[in-house]
């Protein structure tokens, strides 16, 4: 068995392959473009090129595409082969730097929200330096962001960069006030927790809903479920172990740093981590982690699931997002610091993050909104709809003392001065105590916990940058002016701690009398479901802070409520089309030919002794005769709401009435169904049940 560090990374066109490929001028080049956003020069472009197609064939490449994040949720690609004729009838492998730099696919069938009609059909798509080159399969894969002629962005990547541009652009105006001139640049960074199912590819196959859905729309509960806490952290199946092993050679062949797996609380499900690294390598390398769970797993006979709630009563599954701010000279700016001066900045660091996620709570929520997630958030196994930040206790008195002006215990009864008292350590372990917050400071980091399993965590990032770049700007325009830095700055904190607590909440999240007081005594945002917040993305606060970081035009946060809503409608509506089609052509059937059996069994017996009371036949023929007749009436109700939706004016209209008429009667046909399914015999049940599913990995 080969050693992993002889072969990490051994995919990627690393700064290992440049070093040793490029010359030194053009390496030197390269990295002023990759650390401090340098202009590229054409003629390096022809010499990264080069060198990149030699490495590329030399890994057996026949391909070049650019790789790009639509707003599908997907990652595009479009293949170019290095081909090209050559006089003597024969071909070369080509590839310049023009086609490194820039490449113009239709993109006219990727969703642009009306950006199209504005612009033009064609888009480019735009090398990001910042993230590796890759070889997948035989083809060389060149991250790039995708724009419209216009230059309106039609991804998830280019909103990110800007957003990351944004946040060095104000952290480091705060570092030059804290006299630190050596610092070029501050980047986020970001390790996401990856959660997901693994159930057989033969009962996958047996079930429409997950084929077209990704989740169950009917099953009853198994008789047993997580309620032993049996699974988590429990001995990983063989099976499931030879999965995990294969899947780490494929990421770290590919450079993705996967850390630590483990079972997680519900039967079948898993989860994977990866070691933190900048934000927008982070979320490729997710958007390749998790199309390589789902290609590894069919080699070995699963399927992945990657759906935020593919079981009802079972937990659901979520992507932590860990998420720290860290300057080029390793400096994490949300670790707490060795001296007074340290800590103030951490302090200031900390404070921007309280009151952005205070001021933003609705573009939080609705960066991480999906129909798939809303059946989680507020479900009693993930966070609440409602954001607040996690503390600890004592970070949280620290706080306090400072507002209060009070004497803080922790540090030997004096009062905290800013800049001139040194911080209690925080013991990092007591600060992780909290898992129902949906964002907890853990140490030196926080961890943003809203996100779906299958979300891009360029949407959350997106936000969150773009809301502490918002923070740091107040902050910086008021220290920049200020006459004496100290007492603002202890002033400027003070006030934030004041005007933000109510965003703090150290208690149980999952708790109802949390969520009553959240509403009505705090006036903090309830938004449980995607029509509830996504509009809000066009709230003018937003739209104003959004557009002056420049991280969006108006016309894309327009364009990007509505794509967000049409997913929205178009993923129920699949759903319910699937119910439809399931109930009327499998279950419904089932049912009837298992009371013909039940019904033929009392003939029978009638048959042999006309006097046997076949109450047990009756009993249940009269009962399964009565679901029949009930899962008809909801699937031609259900029907009759999908056929309404054709009357819903604009795309609020029509989310509002998915989730109003669509999702009830959706609920109504399951339950109809499940019901049937308790009273048939499981030898007629036409696909596999949830103990199948949930237990069938072995
Ligand atoms: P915990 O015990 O709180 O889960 P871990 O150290 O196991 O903490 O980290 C969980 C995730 O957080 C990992 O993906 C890890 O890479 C990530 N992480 C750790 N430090 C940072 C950081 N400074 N910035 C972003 N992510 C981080
Ligand atoms: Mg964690």
């Amino acid at each position: 068995m080969e050693k992993v560090s002889d072969y990490f990374g051994c995919m990627v066109f690393d700064d290992r392959v440049m070093k040793a490929n490029l010359s030194a001028e053009v390496y030197r080049s390269l990295r002023k473009t990759i650390d401090e956003n340098a202009r590229l020069d054409i003629n390096v472009a022809n010499a990264v090129a080069a060198a990149m197609k030699d490495w590329a064939v030399a890994h057996g490449a026949t391909h070049y595409t650019h790789w790009f994040q639509p707003l599908t949720g997907v990652t595009a690609e479009k293949h170019d082969s290095f081909i090209s004729p050559s006089p003597d009838g024969g071909v070369i492998m080509e590839f310049s730097g023009k086609e490194l730099i820039k490449g113009e696919p239709d993109a006219s069938s990727f969703p642009s929200g009306g950006l199209r009609a504005t612009f033009e059909a064609r888009g480019y798509t735009a090398w990001d330096p910042t993230s590796y080159a890759f070889i997948k399969g035989k083809t060389l894969c060149i991250p790039t962001a995708f724009c419209s002629y216009g230059g309106e962005a039609l991804d998830k990547k280019t909103p990110l960069l800007r957003s990351m541009q944004a946040l060095n652009k104000q952290a480091l105006r705060i570092l030059k006030l804290f006299g630190n001139n050596t610092v070029k640049c501050v980047r986020t960074s970001v390790g996401p927790e990856q959660e997901y199912f693994l159930i057989t590819k033969e009962m996958y196959d047996q079930r429409p809903d997950l084929r077209f859905t990704g989740r169950t729309l009917f099953g009853a509960k198994s008789p047993k479920g997580q309620e032993m806490d049996d699974h988590y952290f429990g001995v990983i199946k063989p099976r499931v172990a030879a999965y995990m092993e294969e899947l780490n050679q494929e990421l770290w062949k590919l450079g993705i740093l996967a850390k630590t797996e483990h079972n997680e609380v519900a039967p079948a499900q898993h989860e994977l981590a990866p070691i933190y690294t900048t934000t927008n390598v982070a979320t490729d390398h997710n958007q390749l982690t998790m199309e390589i769970m789902q290609k590894v797993a069919a080699k070995h006979g699963l399927v992945c699931l990657l759906h935020e709630k593919p079981f009802a009563g079972v937990n659901g599954s979520g992507k932590h997002n860990n998420w720290s701010l860290t300057t080029d000279t390793g400096v994490n700016l949300l670790s707490p610091g060795e001296t007074p001066y340290e800590n103030a900045q951490f302090l200031l660091f900390l404070c921007a993050v309280i009151k952005a996620v205070d001021d933003y709570q609705d573009l939080l929520r609705l960066s991480v909104a999906t129909a798939g997630n809303d059946h989680r958030l507020g479900a009693n196994e993930a966070p609440p709809a409602v954001v607040s930040v996690f503390l600890g206790d004592e970070l949280n008195a620290v706080l306090e003392a400072i507002e209060s002006g009070q004497p803080y215990s922790g540090v030997d009864k004096t009062v905290m001065k800013l800049g001139v008292n040194v911080l209690p350590r925080f013991n990092r372990d007591t600060t992780d105590r909290n898992r129902t917050s949906p964002f907890a400071f853990t140490g030196n980091k926080f961890e943003f916990r809203m996100l779906g399993s299958s979300n891009s965590i360029a949407c959350a990032n997106m936000m969150l940058n773009s809301a502490v770049a918002e923070s740091l700007k107040i902050y910086a325009d008021r220290l920049e002016g200020a006459e004496d830095f100290e007492t603002t700055l202890h002033e400027m904190i003070r006030k934030t701690i004041k005007d933000h607590k109510r965003i703090v909440f150290n208690g149980n999240g999952y708790d109802d009398t949390w969520i009553r007081e959240a509403t009505e005594k705090r006036g903090l945002l309830n938004y449980r479901t995607t029509p509830d917040c996504m509009p809000h993305l066009l709230d003018k606060k937003n739209v104003d802070m959004l557009t002056s970081h420049k991280v969006f035009s108006e016309a894309e946060l327009k364009s990007r409520c509505d794509i967000m809503l049409e997913n929205y409608c178009k993923t129920v509506l699949i759903e319910a089309n699937t119910m439809v089609d399931m109930a009327r052509t499998l279950i419904a059937p089932a049912v009837e030919s298992y009371t013909l059996k039940v019904a033929r069994t009392a003939a029978a017996k009638k048959a042999v002794d006309e006097n046997l009371a076949c109450g047990y036949e009756k009993d249940l023929v009269r009962k399964l005769s009565t679901l029949t007749d009930r899962i008809a009436v909801k699937t031609a109700e259900l029907e009759d709401a999908v056929a309404a939706l054709h009357n819903e004016e604009d795309i609020i209209s029509e989310s509002n009435a998915v989730r109003d008429t669509l999702l009830p009667k959706m609920e109504e046909l399951r339950l109809a169904c499940d019901e049937a399914e308790t009273l048939t015999a499981k030898s007629e049940w036409p696909f596999p049940t949830y103990g199948d599913l949930l237990f069938g990995v072995r």
